[in-house]
């Protein structure tokens, strides 16, 4: 595949490309431009020259391109989604969920252009009159992770360009074939050349210098807390406006009053979903004494039951992990959590399967502590560790323990308690008897190491637009 820039589907000045690895087999799932600083000069470039056209554009024009994107996403979800698992690895129901989510995306924000028009305007005695204006920033740059590529990509291409940016996009090096797809169907429906410009290459050679631009007047990152943190000191001091969607170590708080299959079930199928790859993924099960046993031994029984197989074939449940280091970090911290003294329960991996695919069966944890070092950081992967908690309070406490601050769950049928829970946590959501929902409608972003700034919602508006005062005297 090629990288977009402008209006041409083009390879890197370089001449180099880099292969991408299918994950369930280690064969080769297709290649792309090895990008760097000159082709991200070319792109911003190319950024440039659209912003005037189509941030004068009416709002209206820009919702209904996107509206048409969608359109054209849902007709063809079959094929961006078989991309999409075979350089990622998730199985294909998820790779299409996603896909269509994208969609759902692009819609939200075609609707939401209504909302643009508004200025505010107000008689100010002795002043004579003002009026606010809301103005796209121009050229913004969005650095995305390989988890859920397509879905995210939507969420940072709708607000940049609803608002009248311009968008260079670099997607990570490990999935960018999904996110060239998308980007290729936006351009069949009708957006401008240079509108959005997708770079690919890796973060040191492709992603720095975009960050560093000076014409990139905003940057959004989804990814790791480290380089989240690598990319604020790059960039402190150049006023450039940053959106930082980092990494989560989400607690899920499990309450005496709930049916312990139902929850145990719920708390397998988000933990597994993508392979336990997601950063809103529930990573630290923290359940009540008195339900803590019947959860334990539902878990115990359905683990053995999962399916792992490639993303391909439908009866997998999970598919392989992304990448190598991925896998060796999740094997890693199984044997850690084990020195610190967990049970470790494991699925098994069925005959047949690659050899050279990244599969981790899953790993239940039991008897793990508050205190638990591996517990402090983000497990990546099919691992399910389970604390008890002798009460709502010590719950919270262990739950809020961590540097991270993405998202939390209370399951309970207790209004009182879901609020008191809801209150107390230090996430950036909240969810009372689901987790990891993320619908366009509400604004997502995290709090304390999780990064800071949020997208969807009406957040967008203030992200990625400013405001202009004109007062006239009279
Ligand atoms: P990563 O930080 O390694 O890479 C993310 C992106 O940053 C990639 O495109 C990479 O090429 C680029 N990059 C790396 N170094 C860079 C640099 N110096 N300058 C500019 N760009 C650079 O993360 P990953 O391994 O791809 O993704 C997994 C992480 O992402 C997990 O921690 C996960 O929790 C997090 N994540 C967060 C959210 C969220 O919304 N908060 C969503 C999904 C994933």
């Amino acid at each position: 595949m090629q990288m977009m820039i402008g209006d041409q589907f083009t390879e890197s000045v370089s001449g180099e490309r880099t292969r991408i690895t299918n994950p369930a087999d280690g064969t080769p799932a297709g290649e792309v431009p090895s990008g760097g600083e000159e082709d991200v000069r070319r792109a911003v470039e190319a950024a440039s020259e659209a912003f005037v056209r189509w941030s004068e554009s009416p709002t209206s024009h820009r919702g209904i391109t996107l509206f048409r994107s969608a359109e054209l996403i849902r007709r063809e979800a079959d094929r961006l989604a078989l991309i999409l698992t075979t350089e990622q690895g998730k199985p294909l129901r998820e790779a299409k969920d996603e896909v269509l989510g994208a969609a759902a995306v692009f819609e939200y924000y075609a609707g939401s252009a209504s909302l643009l028009t508004a200025g505010y305007s107000g008689k100010l005695p002795r002043y004579g009159y003002g009026m606010v204006q809301r103005r796209p920033l121009g050229v913004c740059a969005a650095i995305i992770p390989w988890n859920m590529s397509v879905l995210i990509a939507a969420w940072k291409i709708g607000a940049a360009l609803v608002t009248g940016n311009t968008l260079v996009l670099k997607p990570s090096i490990q999935a960018p074939m999904a996110v060239l797809a998308l980007g290729e169907v936006m351009q069949r429906s009708g957006l401008p050349p240079g509108v959005l410009n997708i770079v690919t290459g890796n973060g040191a050679e492709a992603g720095d210098p975009l960050i560093r631009h000076e014409d990139v007047r905003k940057i959004s990152f989804t990814g790791s807390i480290e380089t989240g943190r690598a990319i604020a000191g790059a960039t402190a001091g150049t006023m450039k406006r940053l959106t930082l969607e980092l990494g989560g170590n989400d607690p899920m708080i499990v309450c005496p009053d709930v049916d312990p299959v139902a929850a145990a079930d719920a708390a397998l199928a988000l933990r597994l979903y993508n392979c336990g790859q997601i950063c809103t993924s529930p990573k630290r099960l923290i359940v009540l004494d008195e339900i803590h046993d019947a959860f334990v031994s539902r878990l115990q029984q359905t683990i053995p039951e999962v399916v792992i197989g490639q993303g391909t074939d439908p009866a997998s449940r999970i598919g392989p992990l992304n990448n190598e280091a991925g896998k060796t970090g999740v094997e890693e911290a199984i044997l850690r959590l084990e020195g610190e003294g967990a049970v470790i329960y494991r699925g098994t991996l069925p005959a047949g399967l690659s050899q050279k695919g990244f599969f981790c069966p899953p790993a239940l944890a039991t008897g793990c502590t508050a205190d638990s070092t591996v517990l402090s950081e983000e497990i990546f992967g099919p691992v399910i560790p389970v604390i008890r908690a002798e009460d709502l309070d010590e719950a919270i406490e262990i739950a809020n323990s961590t540097r991270y601050g993405l998202g939390a769950s209370i399951w309970t049928e207790q209004i009182s308690t879901a609020e008191r829970a809801a209150e107390a946590l230090e996430a950036g959501i909240v969810w009372v008897n689901q987790h990891m929902k993320l619908p366009p409608e509400v604004p997502f972003g995290g709090v304390k190491g999780s990064g800071f700034g949020s997208e969807n919602g009406l957040s967008f508006i203030e992200a990625y637009t400013m405001e202009k005062t004109i007062l006239i005297s009279r």
